[in-house]
């Protein structure tokens, strides 16, 4: 069997222009990098932005992730290339740029997978249009400033102790997680302690995906909370003077991407939070300029509905232009037997005792987004392993709680592996106005939002504060920020904070370790359970399978 990088590197790409073409986009709208990418101009973002008409918006999330696999990203491209190809309506396609720290990790590449792929999968994975090289710039030019800052005379009396601020790397690196810098010579600045996040963790990346346009994105930078000086007073980048700089550095990065699949649908491919420690979904610019240029929008939420799921509707939808119009939960047959074994040992027997029990990680993640007002459908992402009495219980199983399931291969056959999905797809996005309810109010107070959605979307009985977490949160009362939206970091593998309770766990207790305020994001990030925000690298890293040939061909991304 091929892998995905051999199909990505087989698939002829189209000129970029004939691809912006399919939606209104003539060559004088584009910046291109090489044949196959380019970054949309400013002058065709706003013409675009400000036409009045805005197409479906389809958001894609899925089942709690397993070693299993899911294909979530696969699903997004496939249904995209069977609207726009078979079904022939105007689609595009909206996703996260793949963090290159991942790729080198756990996880590999995040363009999809088999027939269903953003291309050219090597670039995206890797460098691309370098967003990721700006935003790791941006965040580590402010760190420098900050620190320069209090290196010169420091008028504010900022506290080298309490700078909030991290500095970035795009890599998988757990032991910058902790570092102490300026040490040696009186000349090498103010000895402190200071951590690196990894890029796609940082303030920086929220805001480059919230971001509407520069002005906005300068506004944000000078938003952030560099920390606290001396005298208790928290100090902000616009109190040091460096959002200029910073909004310059991040400038370009702020134009969408534009790429295709295998198949040739429009994809942009813009911003990369990570779903469990960020908000999970790429920028608001792009998602917004494709619903203006298209009739059918496909973007996925990172992970769960626990995480990029629940982000998405309380949050990143009210950033945009319209709420979605639909949403498809994706789930295995595989991975659902995982979530009731813990073991990846037997997956290729059929096992229907264990995908019964197992289909109640996708009952809470359907339900969750059944709750939000928003019609849900399920879509299974068919295996070669599953067996048809498999399919037909999953199917049946979803269809006895009144909502649709439909078997799709588009790994294997690409658009053709689920025509009749998308017209289910389609169709439901077709049904009219929705009402999104959401699962707290913009004016509940901190720990209310967070038993909300502790309660509602994870199932928990209750929540407890760490003496940190009280203090933080005493810290946001006192600033009178704590009415901001809650972004909770969690694992992404249980709907609790144990990584290891697979399935639907009812009364258990959400640890809450800490809370900052992301205030140029408009967000206050509630850590739990074990979750960090640099990565480690496995004992196996994917990179043991990455090379390049002398002629520049690149191997093993997947
Ligand atoms: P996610 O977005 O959920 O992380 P991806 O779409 O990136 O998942 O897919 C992860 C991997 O699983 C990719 O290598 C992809 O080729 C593989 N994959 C997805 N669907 C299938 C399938 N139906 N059969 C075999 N492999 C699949």
């Amino acid at each position: 069997m091929k892998t995905d990088i051999q199909i990505a590197q087989e698939a002829v790409a189209l000129p970029i222009s004939t691809i912006a073409s399919q939606v209104g986009l003539s060559a004088t709208d584009l910046e291109p990098y090489g044949v196959d990418k380019a970054k949309l101009n400013w002058p065709a973002i706003k013409k675009a932005m400000a036409s009045p008409d805005l197409g479906k918006l389809i958001l894609v999330t899925s089942i709690s992730p397993t070693p299993a696999g899911e294909g979530k990203s696969t699903m997004t491209i496939g249904l995209g290339d069977a609207i726009n190809q078979r079904l022939h309506l105007k689609t595009m396609i909206a996703l996260r740029e793949p963090s290159m720290g991942p790729v080198f990790g756990l996880k590999g590449g995040a363009t999809g997978g088999g027939q269903a792929q953003v291309i050219p999968m090597e670039d995206i994975n890797l460098h691309f249009t370098g967003d990721m090289h700006a935003l790791t710039a941006a965040i580590d030019t402010l760190a420098a400033l900050v620190d320069n800052y209090i290196y010169q005379g420091n008028e504010v009396g900022l506290d080298p102790d309490r700078i909030l601020l991290k500095r970035g790397i795009d890599v998988n690196d757990r032991s910058l997680r902790q570092v102490t810098i300026g040490q040696g010579s009186k000349f090498n600045g103010i000895e402190h302690k200071s951590s690196f996040a990894i890029t796609v963790a940082n303030e920086l990346m929220a805001i480059l995906c919230l971001a509407t346009d520069i002005a906005d994105l300068k506004q944000r930078i000078g938003l952030m909370l560099v920390g606290y000086s001396r005298a208790e007073q928290p100090v902000y980048v616009k109190d040091l003077g460096f959002e200029g700089a910073i909004a310059a550095l991040l400038a370009n990065a702020l134009k969408p991407n534009l790429v295709q699949t295998i198949e040739h649908t429009p994809a942009l491919v813009h911003g990369g939070p990570f779903a469990n420690i960020a908000h999970g979904a790429n920028s608001v610019i792009a998602t917004n300029l494709a619903l203006h240029l298209s009739d059918y929008v496909l973007t996925e939420a990172g992970f769960g509905s626990d995480l990029g799921g629940q982000k998405f509707m309380d949050f990143v939808s009210n950033h945009l232009e319209k709420k979605p119009d639909a949403s498809v939960v994706v789930a295995t047959v595989r991975a659902l037997k995982y979530q009731a074994e813990g073991t990846t040992d037997r997956l290729n027997e059929e096992n229907l005792p264990a995908l019964r029990e197992g289909f109640k990680n996708l009952e809470r993640h359907m339900l969750n987004m059944k709750n939000y007002g928003v019609p849900v459908i399920v879509l299974i992402n068919h295996f070669a392993t599953d067996t048809q009495a498999e399919l037909e219980l999953l199917q049946n199983l979803v269809r006895d709680q009144g909502i649709d399931a439909r078997v799709v291969d588009y790994h294997e056959q690409g658009s053709s592996g689920g025509v009749e999905a998308a017209k289910a797809v389609v169709n439901l996005a077709n049904t009219g106005h929705v009402e999104l309810q959401s699962t707290y109010q913009a004016d509940d107070a901190v720990k209310s939002k967070i038993a909300k959605v502790a309660k509602k979307i994870y199932h928990a009985s209750q929540v407890e504060y760490s003496e940190q977490a009280e203090q933080d949160i005493d810290e946001l009362v006192k600033m009178g920020k704590d009415k901001l939206p809650v972004i909770i970091a969690k694992t992404q593998y249980s709907f609790t904070d144990n990584q290891k309770l697979l399935g639907a766990p009812t009364d258990f207790t959400l640890h809450v370790k800490g809370a900052s305020l992301k205030n140029g994001a408009g967000f206050i990030v509630v850590t739990t359970g074990h979750v960090l925000d640099m990565p480690g690298l496995p004992k196996q890293p994917a990179a043991l399978d990455i090379d390049v040939d002398n002629d520049g061909k690149i191997s093993g991304l997947f």
